[in-house]
């Protein structure tokens, strides 16, 4: 039973900060406040009323639409909510109430929030990743399960592998494969998860991207010449990695 309290009290949280991250999505690209004003609705600016702002609960008893102008409400919207929720309880689950689960948290926040201003504006974000290096390093002085050593080789790994074949790609191709708020993203999270865990997200990352690439372009969706963003495959590849990187390295070595 506590185990339960703790979960659904988890997952709420998650869903409150997945809305606060759904501000973050929305504004930072046009490099907005994130705090004034308060939530509004795109289409018709009317105030959302705070009975109208319940995670989740408000999308689907207001059937997806604007009470006031009846104009849809993007669905990334609850996604995003959930999306928070579900990873903040899946953390708390294999790294039970400790400080890694709560920098895991903060930190997975911040990577939904990179992933859905990528996915919508094609950028990601300095003023995520290049704060998120330092904070990740810096925690790495405080925190037993990563050395500093590791989370500066993080940082090198991460950022040189996506330079590499940012720069090889452009040499190659032709065109921009990847670009630096690619190798700021990987640095970051390399500082977070250290060079292993960084090796993993990113191959995993490159699979899941090319994976989608195909499918998207077998069913017509995109063409070649799209060009899709690399940083939420970046950020998928690092979720798994945070959460199963221990199981994925003891395959990989029974193998
Ligand atoms: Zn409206």
């Amino acid at each position: 039973m506590y185990y339960v309290v703790n979960g659904v009290i988890i997952f709420i949280l998650g869903l409150i900060v997945g809305s606060f991250s759904n501000v973050c999505v929305y504004r930072i690209p046009k490099n907005e406040s994130i705090i004034f004003p308060a939530s509004h609705c795109p289409k018709c600016s009317s105030p959302i009323k705070p009975v109208d702002n319940i995670p989740l609960l408000s999308y689907i008893l207001l059937k997806g639409r604007c009470r006031n102008c009846g104009n849809k409400i993007s669905t990334q919207y609850p996604i995003v909510e959930f999306l928070t929720g579900l990873i903040y309880l899946i953390i708390c689950l294999i790294y039970g109430l400790s400080i890694q689960s709560l920098i895991y948290i903060i930190l997975s926040s911040a990577l939904i929030i990179i992933a859905f201003i990528d996915l919508n504006e094609q950028i990601v974000p300095d003023v995520i990743s290049l704060p998120g290096i330092v904070i990740g390093f810096i925690i790495s002085f405080f925190v037993p399960y990563i050395s500093f050593i590791n989370s500066a080789l993080g940082v090198l790994v991460g950022g040189g592998i996506i330079l590499i074949i940012a720069l090889g790609g452009s040499a190659i191709f032709k065109k921009e494969a990847m670009g630096g708020g690619d190798v700021k993203l990987a640095a970051m999270i390399g500082a977070f998860l250290g060079w292993r865990y960084i090796i993993i997200s990113l191959f995993l990352g490159f699979f899941l991207g090319a994976l989608t690439g195909i499918i998207l372009i077998m069913a017509k969706i995109k063409s070649r010449e799209d060009v899709v963003p690399f940083g939420p495959f970046i950020v998928l590849g690092s979720f798994i990695t945070l959460l199963w990187g221990e199981q994925i390295i003891s395959w990989y070595i029974g193998f």
